[in-house]
Parts: C-alpha cells; structure tokens; sequence
C-alpha cells in the first residue's frame, strides 16, 4: 500500500510540469485587468497555432488589437518562439511587435535565462502564454513562471508524429489523474476573472 502511494505521488508531480496556471479557449479570452492584479507585469507568447495558424503569416485585426491593448496595459510584451528569424521576425514587425525572440529551443531553458537576465521583473512576475504542454507550459513550469495553456488555431501542424503523440499522451496522462481536462477552460468557470494557480 504505502509503495502505491509513493508511485502515485511521484507520477502526481512529474505531471504537474505539464499543468498550466490558466487554461483558455484562445489569447482572446485573456483577462489583462485580472493578470495586472495578480501583479503580471511580462507576457511572453509563443507564435505559431498560439497567436497565428502555422501556415499564416499576416496578424489579423484580433492579434493587432491584442497586442495594442496588452500595450496600453502596460505589460512587456515579448514573442518567445521556436521558430527561425525570418518567420518570428516578419510577424513581430507586421503586428508591431517590438521584443522578439527566435529559436527559442522550448521547453530548454537557455533562451528563458537570457530573457529573464534582459528583463528587470521578478518570476512571479512574469506569464508565458502558449498551445503546446511540452513546448510552452513545461518551459515555463521549469522557469518558475506562470502560464496561460490556449487551444491551438489549427489542429494541423507541422510538428513530428512524436511530439503529437507525446503531447496527446500527456493530455491523456494529465485527464486520468484530474489535473486537466481538455477543454475544460478556466474561464467558464470563473467567469473570466481567473485566479492564478
Ligand atoms: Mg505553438
């Protein structure tokens, strides 16, 4: 009995690498006003099937106005992606973007310790918003910073047969042991004023 226990405790916590602080339909839903008061002062947002589908390239009125607003709010806005210079860098100007990095390597933690040493703002202090368990919400769970989990634009992708399967295992994983449900969103029920875990 006790070794059962032990395991499961185990399993518990490795999962919760995987577990986002907030769960939302879309960046669309994401309350700024809640985030100011949780003392949120930096959002770093991964790119692709987060704010734009893999295969476009154009920043629609929604990702302009987002990005407008999360400015007017005072917040450092700053793209953090795994994609080459050239997509991140053409996006980020065209959607007037003006802290961006490439390459990023999630879920290592490299490109996180330069923006964090960049960056004057305590962990806490910072959210990264993102589509991916394996990519954004485990770089940011191993960085120590919150994290917003979005329902990735398009079901199709780019990425590898593995990292869909690890991805869809880990959803699964996450399911069984009641830390998150597919979408099952944090904003219905909260009302859009979510509380960070
Ligand atoms: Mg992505």
């Amino acid at each position: 009995m006790a070794n059962k226990k032990n395991n499961s405790g185990r399993n518990f916590l490795l999962l919760n690498y995987f577990k986002p602080s907030i769960y939302l339909r879309s960046y669309k839903k994401i309350n700024l006003n809640s985030l100011k008061n949780s003392g949120i002062k930096v959002i770093l947002c991964d790119l692709d099937n987060t704010l734009i589908g893999w295969n476009q390239r154009v920043p629609n009125a929604d990702i302009m106005n987002f990005v407008k607003n999360v400015k007017e709010n005072g917040f450092e806005f700053v793209l953090f992606s795994n994609n080459i210079r050239s997509r991140v860098q053409n996006f980020a100007k065209k959607a007037g973007i003006e802290n961006y990095f490439w390459d990023c390597k999630k879920p290592l933690l490299g490109k996180m310790k330069i923006v964090k040493k960049l960056l004057p703002f305590d962990d806490s202090e910072i959210i990264m918003i993102g589509d991916q368990l394996i990519t954004d919400i485990l770089v940011a769970n191993r960085a120590h910073i919150k994290s917003i989990l979005v329902s990735p634009i398009s079901k199709i992708n780019e990425d590898s047969k593995i990292v869909r399967f690890l991805e869809n295992f880990i959803y699964k994983s996450l399911s069984q042991k009641n830390i998150l449900q597919e979408g099952f969103y944090t904003e219905g029920e909260l009302g859009g004023n979510y509380e960070i875990l």
